[in-house]
């Protein structure tokens, strides 16, 4: 076995030992392949369980943490997802093997591109990708059944909520910039009402608000 392979395995164990049981979130990310997401200079590190640089400051979110959320998130196969925060576009792929549509939003346009072109190398064609402003969400596709937040809000967005339907799950870090971040699932239980249950904490870059 090769040793990229090798380690993805080791990994997707540890993920396991870890508490992600969901079969189909462990066979998505035995799928993705994570090296093709990270700057050619870390692909070495691609299958540690390690957030990693990937380029314009921001960074990839740890292995564990995608998995946690993605499995948070209880999706199935005809779930339409929204995603604020592409970054390198891995944690969009992931989800794109376990619903029918992802849209994903991301602010940085290096970023954007660069992800655009990594879906349709790998022939993800239910990705759609936007350069914009995540506070705002998606109003023209919306309701979503889920919506993962991979930046950091101090509050997550009433828009954000709005764009849920009801019976959907959101998960996003929330907290101050600077500090820990309490990782979060909402359920919208009806028009007014959610729940909200500690996932964990987290260390994600910020949702900046563009002026
Ligand atoms: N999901 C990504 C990790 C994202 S890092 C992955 O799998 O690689 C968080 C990303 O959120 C960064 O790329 C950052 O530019 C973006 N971001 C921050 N604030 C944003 C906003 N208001 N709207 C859209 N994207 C935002």
């Amino acid at each position: 076995m090769d040793p990229s392979a090798q380690k993805l395995l080791s990994l997707l164990m540890k993920l396991r030992r870890e508490g992600i049981h969901d079969a189909a979130v462990l066979s998505a990310m035995e799928r993705v392949p994570r090296a093709e997401f990270v700057p050619a200079s870390y692909r070495h590190l691609a299958y540690e369980d390690q957030t990693l640089p990937i380029g314009c400051g921001q960074t990839i979110s740890q292995p564990l943490i995608v998995a946690q959320m993605t499995q948070a998130l209880a999706l199935t196969p005809t779930c339409r997802v929204l995603e604020i925060g592409t970054g390198s576009g891995y944690q969009a792929a992931v989800l794109a093997h376990l619903c029918r549509r992802v849209a994903t939003i991301e602010r940085h346009q290096p970023l954007y591109n660069f992800a655009k072109g990594q879906f349709a190398a790998l022939e993800l064609y239910n990705i759609d990708t936007r350069l914009g402003d995540g506070f705002q969400g998606w109003p023209e596709t919306a309701p979503f059944d889920a919506i993962i937040a991979t930046c950091a809000p101090e509050a997550v967005p009433d828009a954000l909520f709005a764009q849920l339907a009801i019976g959907g799950r959101l998960v996003a870090p929330v907290g101050q910039q600077g500090k820990r971040q309490e990782l979060k699932v909402f359920t919208k239980r009806d028009a007014h009402r959610l729940t909200a249950r500690l996932l964990g904490t987290a260390e994600f870059v910020p949702m900046v608000a563009d002026a």
